[in-house]
């Protein structure tokens, strides 16, 4: 059986540039990438051609799913919940709705955004990051969520994203300190590729080139979680050490 790596985001176009050399570096492993997205991102600033609220959806829908394609993604899910809206959403209904596709799926390693909110410090992306490591936690227990029917899972390690650097234009994000730094490098041109096809996002890109010229060889990520004994910090360079087969 391939390993599962499962990633949660907020937004079309997170799953490239937060987590794309990750998922990128796992699809060419021959390891299985399942990506769920909450929102379909109806609220960007950046809204392309689009006509309506609707229509910006839609066109994200599509190029999120031809961003996965290009990650190499094995499974990858867009949620409904209202994107700028998901402070207001209780964590109770999400999370309950992401420990099905913990124990359904049965993932190894868990990823999602740090509480910091990552670079543009968006309330989202810290809500995701509430919604997944409650999930994380809860899938493993028989107590959470009984009437779903399905058996605990306990998913060996949740990674938060972090950055090693801030935008300049910005008020800067407070990351927690990584424990894991990825050598993207051979994937790079991969992550752009897949950033490409958010067509509507395009005007992103053209401001975070210079940052991703100079930093985009690496990403970083904090280890958040363990199915291991309690350990004091190491840093890493893989997001699956100490992980175990099935
Ligand atoms: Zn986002």
């Amino acid at each position: 059986m391939p390993r599962r790596l499962m990633c949660v985001v907020a937004h079309p176009d997170d799953e490239c540039f937060a987590f794309g050399g990750a998922l990128a570096l796992a699809a060419r492993a021959g390891l299985e990438v399942y990506v769920v997205c909450l929102t379909d991102g109806q609220a960007a600033t950046n809204r392309g051609e689009s006509a309506s609220g609707q229509d910006l959806g839609r066109m994200r829908r599509d190029e999120f799913e031809r961003s996965c394609d290009v990650l190499g993604v094995t499974k990858h899910e867009m949620m409904s919940y209202g994107d700028a809206q998901l402070e207001f959403t209780p964590l109770n209904g999400v999370a309950r709705e992401l420990v099905q596709r913990i124990r359904t799926w049965r993932p190894h390693i868990v990823l999602t955004f740090g509480l910091d909110g990552s670079l543009n410090v968006h309330a989202d992306h810290t809500m995701v990051c509430c919604f997944t490591s409650a999930a994380f936690h809860w899938a493993a227990r028989s107590k959470r969520f009984p009437e779903l029917g399905l058996e605990p899972w306990s998913a060996q390690r949740l990674y938060h994203q972090s950055t090693s650097f801030t935008l300049a234009d910005r008020e800067p994000q407070l990351p927690a300190p990584w424990t894991v730094e990825l050598d993207i490098s051979s994937v790079k041109a991969v992550k752009e590729a897949a950033f490409h096809e958010h067509t509507s996002q395009l005007p992103v890109l053209a401001k975070v080139q210079p940052y991703w010229d100079r930093y985009g060889d690496k990403e970083q990520y904090i280890l958040a979680g363990s199915s291991s004994d309690p350990r004091a910090v190491v840093l890493t360079n893989s997001l699956w050490e100490g992980v175990e087969d099935d």
